[in-house]
């Protein structure tokens, strides 16, 4: 029979496991019984539905056997199994992204370290042996076949005769090497350690076939593992590390979590919830299909692979498993969303997420800056969301840069700085903190001993305006028109001023069209000659973002273009309304454009800028 050949990249992962100089290699027995639980679950979870498989759940089961003589490994479950398609393709290829991440990271980091860190999969068998045979019956089938491999030169699959429902794998053990004892792995003490260490919470039996030297009788062990699971035990007696192997393997991830949420809850509505927040965006989380939820499981069997009820859309990154004897085993999806006690449970488990949150803000402001650098867009979208229905759960988990702080700081540290007097929260948007630092508007601000919000991402100010307000302050962006800190004596000067070179700024108003609404002297910038601003609902930095989206929606702030009254360019200006109109327009267009660059908007047409700008210098 022709053999078939492994896809590309499943070949090269291949290859690294046969030529793996990786030192802990065992952990290929860990991801073989990890792959039999997931079709013992899988079996168990379908036929809660498919009433025509008769499963007895009692008897689901993980059954190691070894035999020395012919050098064989045995792992064998009464799962799901695999039917002839199925051996082909979750065999032959890599069909699991999370394996694809580990083959790019394994290319960038250095190969010894990151293997037991992720889950590789099926492909480790091949660390330890040099042949795999894998005997699988799909559940609901009537054909059995077999699939076999010797490595990189490709796979065969022919039908066999097998009985049972379920997946044989069978390990052709290496001969031990010179500083490589393959042996070990046919030793049942070794074999039986191994499960204690690794696969102790598997929540089904593994047992193992063991020989009688004496009698040559084979007999069944007991259950070697402990089969609580992780959630269920109490949390005195997990160690860290436990979390850590738990979330790794059944999350995917090849980092450890920031943040393990273990909780138990009893009374009306009890459950075992185990929540991780991850330290890096899930492998997919960027994917358009990417899901959100918590495994639902009651009692230990699992009824929902991803229950998305559990969660709220903003904490779509949280991963981990509920479990709660109070749901039947029997309910279906739709029903599963109607039901009270769900809801219940979601509602904790925010609550506890949250809390969870402010508590790690508040003790660890370290680890909540990298948090927030990851997932602070999903607290922001959660305080929008829904027409702001969670922004006061929230509105305390959002951090800023501040100007004086030179840091993050939450809402609630810049109110306690303020002056009991002041009613505003000042802040500026910009591209990056460096770029918010030099605008004209900051310095002046600054300059008065303010402390101002730097925010750098497209959705902070929506954020803001959502908030409406924090603890009755309310929120301005100094680049809005209405920003004014001066006092009544200085803003009627500053208005005689202005009615004064009303007709000038008609003139130069006129030159610009439509572009601006408003030109106009100011006294709030200390050294700078200008600065745009906007007035009405829509800032500057509103509009570039509704502008980038790919909607049709695009709206126009209304710009107006601020001159710095005490600037020698305003004297400059009234001179030229005097006796050069010409020149005048054209300054008008050079400083428009100007305060462009400076707001991160856009020239139009640069050439003529540039044009007007020459002419200007050479005279
Ligand atoms: P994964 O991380 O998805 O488990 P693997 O390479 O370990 O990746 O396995 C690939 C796929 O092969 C699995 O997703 C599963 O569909 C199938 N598979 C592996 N082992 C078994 C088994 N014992 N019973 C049924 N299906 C299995």
């Amino acid at each position: 029979m022709a053999k078939k050949q492994f896809k590309a990249e499943s070949k090269k992962l291949l290859d690294l496991m046969i030529n793996s100089i990786y030192t802990n290699k065992e952990i290929f027995l860990r991801e073989l019984i990890s792959n039999a639980n997931d079709a013992l679950d899988k079996l168990s979870y379908k036929s809660l539905t498919d009433k025509s498989l008769k499963v007895d759940r009692k008897k689901l089961q993980i059954k190691i056997s070894i035999d020395k003589e012919r050098r064989t490994l045995t792992i064998k479950d009464n799962g799901i199994g695999m039917d002839k398609e199925e051996l082909s393709t979750n065999l032959g290829t890599i069909a699991k992204s999370g394996s694809l991440d580990f083959k790019e990271a394994l290319e960038k980091k250095d190969k010894v370290n990151i293997i037991g860190q992720f889950g590789v999969g099926f492909y480790s068998a091949f660390m330890v042996s040099n042949k795999v045979v894998v005997e699988s019956k799909k559940a609901g089938e009537e054909e059995a076949y077999k699939w076999e491999s010797s490595g990189a030169d490709g796979y065969e699959i022919s039908k066999i005769d097998k009985d049972d429902i379920g997946t044989t794998i069978t390990l052709y053990i290496k001969e031990n090497e010179k500083d490589e004892n393959y042996d070990e792995y046919l030793e049942e003490f070794k074999i039986k350690s191994l499960i204690k260490k690794y696969s102790d919470y598997v929540t089904y039996p593994i047992k193992m076939d063991v020989l009688d030297e004496k009698t040559k009788k084979v007999s069944e062990t007991d259950a070697i593992n402990n089969m609580i699971p992780l959630w269920k035990k109490d949390k005195k007696k997990i160690k860290e590390e436990d979390y850590y192997n738990f979330y790794q393997e059944k999350f995917f991830d090849y980092a450890k979590p920031l943040k393990v949420i273990h909780t138990k809850a009893e009374g009306l509505i009890s459950y075992d919830a185990l929540m991780f927040i991850p330290a890096n965006p899930p492998y997919d989380f960027y994917n358009k299909d990417y899901e959100k939820g918590l495994q639902l499981y009651s009692n230990g069997v699992l009824i929902m692979e991803k229950c998305s009820d559990l969660l709220p859309d903003y904490l779509n990154f949280v991963k981990g498993v509920v479990d709660s004897p109070d749901l039947s085993l029997n309910i279906s999806r739709e029903m599963l969303q109607q039901n009270r006690q769900l809801k219940i449970i979601a509602k904790n488990i925010e609550k506890k997420i949250l809390k969870e949150l402010a508590e790690m803000l508040e003790k660890e402001r370290d680890k909540y800056e990298v948090f927030f650098k990851t997932f602070g867009v999903n607290i922001k979208y959660g305080v929008y969301d829904n027409f702001g229905a969670k922004k006061d759960d929230l509105k305390d988990l959002v951090i800023f840069y501040s100007s004086k702080e030179k840091k993050n700081v939450t809402l609630k540290e810049y109110v306690s700085r303020m002056d009991e007097k002041e009613d505003t929260i000042y802040y500026a948007c910009g591209e990056t903190i460096s770029k918010i630092d030099m605008m004209p508007q900051v310095e002046s601000l600054k300059d008065k001993n303010k402390e101002i919000l730097y925010l750098t991402d497209y959705v902070d100010e929506f954020v803001l305006k959502m908030l409406d307000k924090y603890n009755d302050k309310k929120f301005v962006n100094i680049a809005t028109n209405d920003f004014d800190l001066s006092s009544e004596d200085e803003k009627k000067e500053l208005n005689k001023k202005n009615e004064e070179s009303k007709e000038m700024f008609d003139l130069m108003k006129k030159e610009l069209g439509e572009e601006v609404s408003n030109i106009k002297f100011t006294n709030k910038l200390k050294k700078h000659p200008l600065c745009l601003t906007s007035e009405g609902e829509v800032t500057v930095e509103m509009q570039k973002v509704i502008n980038a989206m790919p909607t049709d929606e695009h709206v126009n702030a209304k710009l107006v273009l601020e001159i710095n009254e005490n600037h020698e360019i305003a004297k400059k200006l009234k001179d030229l309304f005097e006796n050069d109109k010409e020149t005048l327009k054209k300054y008008t267009k050079i400083l428009y454009n100007e305060a462009r660059i400076i707001e991160g908007l856009p020239v139009e047409n640069p050439t003529e800028l540039s044009n007007l700008v020459c002419e200007m210098l050479s005279k």
